[in-house]
């Protein structure tokens, strides 16, 4: 398997620390509000690569943390006159309603930086003691001076740094470039208890710590969105190499952005989602069909008509799953032929075309071309006069090569289901305004599709004839 190591750029074979395991960090989100499409993008990417290992039968240990105290957590809490623990109790709440309905897997762990203040405090106490890290005055910066390879993520040196930064002179800083890693607490903030007085901890020194905490000192797979490369991720780095000694991680990768309609998105140009608006509208399989139609590295434009388009390819898709599933019931043919076993070695061959592309560095957009390949050839070539193994064999292949993405896995007569009992609801509601002629369509074509609908005394029941 091959990935883009953002640290190294250039793709690299993927070894594993520990064979058949993969440990992996993802930064998550701060958690003062409900996630908005780009965050669903980026976290789907990594999910869609957390499962994908596991198809690859990996062990994946997945941590992403929650951001649980920072300035925009305190200025949300003031807004709101609420507590920052109850406003991150909330939307976390919600995250993991957004996310479970964008069918994005349960990390192994979502640590709180909050739960783990007095690690945070350990750690920075060894960066003093190791002379990476300096008090002032109840707040601790780091002494980006003294890791000498600070700036090697983002391929930048300590001087370009400086000349290029616009910097808030802080005059207790020994360098411009410093970071805080712990900060002490101001008039009505949060804080916790330390060597250095009442405080919390800045927000790049809680990634380290937890990485190290769940993970161990040096991890397969650091990852993130490309806005975290600098600082966020120079400054994990320098911080947990600082501590150790050891290599952090041993390949970042990073997702590139979405944007609305080629634009950035923001609310100012009203081109702003959150993941449950556009839930509300679309179906899962459609928002990870358009999220994953393009490489993780390039970004992704976002908008209603592009999600309309991957809604009729995703129906596409289900139709040949639907159409087979169907055959199953009707074919006569158990047997499979000689001719069929042939056919179905044909069909491995996708599989092995599927796999190629996702080990080169996660490419969803090929994957899914070899999905509407395979599904083109089964579409012409398995009907009804096919044994059920071969139809069985092309319907499960369909849905094994839509699960690393988190697609094609719901049920086609599930789904069917709900068609038939929203259109007779539909047809109620015609017939209580006496739209006669509406209340006879629905039945007509319901009829005309092999389903015949019976008025009881309990209610509309539907049978297939
Ligand atoms: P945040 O809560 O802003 O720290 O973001 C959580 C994750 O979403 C991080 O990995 C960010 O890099 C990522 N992210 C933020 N905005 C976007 C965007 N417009 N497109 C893609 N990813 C984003
Ligand atoms: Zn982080």
């Amino acid at each position: 398997m091959r990935i883009y190591n953002s640290l190294t750029k250039s793709k690299e074979e993927f070894i594993p620390l520990v064979e058949g395991e993969v440990k992996m960090y993802v930064c998550g989100p701060t958690v003062y509000n409900f996630f908005h499409i780009g965050n669903g993008r980026t976290f789907i990417v990594f999910d869609t690569i957390r499962k994908y290992f596991e198809y690859r039968g990996y062990n994946v240990k997945f941590i992403q943390n929650f951001t649980d105290i920072d300035d925009k957590m305190i200025s949300k809490s003031n807004e709101e006159n609420t507590s920052v623990k109850e406003l991150g109790d909330r939307y976390i709440n919600e995250y993991y309603k957004d996310a479970d309905a964008l069918n994005i897997k349960r990390a192994t762990v979502n640590p709180r930086a909050t739960e783990y203040i007095q690690d945070i405090v350990d750690f920075v106490k060894e960066l003093i003691e190791k002379g990476y890290a300096y008090e002032v005055e109840g707040d601790v910066y780091f002494s980006t001076k003294k890791f000498h390879e600070y700036g090697k993520l983002s391929g930048q040196n300590l001087e370009d740094l400086q000349c290029g930064a616009r910097i808030n002179v802080d005059e207790r800083k020994k360098d411009p470039m410093d970071f805080a890693v712990w900060k002490k607490q101001k008039p009505g903030e949060p804080a916790w208890e330390s060597p250095w007085g009442m405080g919390r901890p800045g927000w790049h020194i809680e990634c380290s710590c937890m990485a190290h905490k769940l993970l161990g000192e040096t991890i397969d797979i650091h990852a993130g969105g490309t806005d975290l490369v600098f600082p966020h991720h120079e400054n994990e780095i320098a911080q947990s190499e600082g501590r150790s000694g050891k290599p952090f991680a041993r390949y970042w990768i990073h997702a590139a952005f979405l944007n609305v309609n080629n634009q950035k998105m923001s609310k100012s140009l009203n081109n702003f989602f959150t993941a449950r608006e556009i839930l509300e509208k679309y179906d899962v399989d459609v928002v990870r069909f358009l999220m994953l139609s393009g490489h993780y590295r390039t970004q992704l434009n976002f908008s209603l008509d592009l999600l309309d388009s991957a809604k009729s390819s995703v129906e596409r898709l289900y139709n040949a799953i639907s159409n087979l599933e169907c055959l199953l019931e009707e074919t006569p043919s158990d047997k499979l032929t000689d001719k069929e076993r042939e056919y179905i070695k044909s069909l491995e061959v996708y599989r092995e075309k599927y796999i190629e592309k996702m080990d080169d560095d996660f490419n969803t957009a090929d994957a899914i071309s070899v999905i509407f390949d395979l599904v083109r050839d089964v579409n012409t070539n398995v009907d009804i006069n096919s044994s059920k193994e071969l139809i069985n064999f092309s319907a499960s292949l369909i849905r094994e090569l839509g699960e690393p993405l988190g697609i094609l896995q719901k049920s086609t007569r599930g789904s069917l289901e709900e068609e038939i009992e929203s259109l007779i609801e539909q047809r109620q509601k015609a017939r209580k305004e006496k739209n006669w002629a509406l209340s006879d369509k629905i039945r007509d074509d319901l009829k005309a599709r092999g389903i015949v609908l019976e008025d009881t005394p309990q209610g509309v029941r539907w049978k297939k004839v």
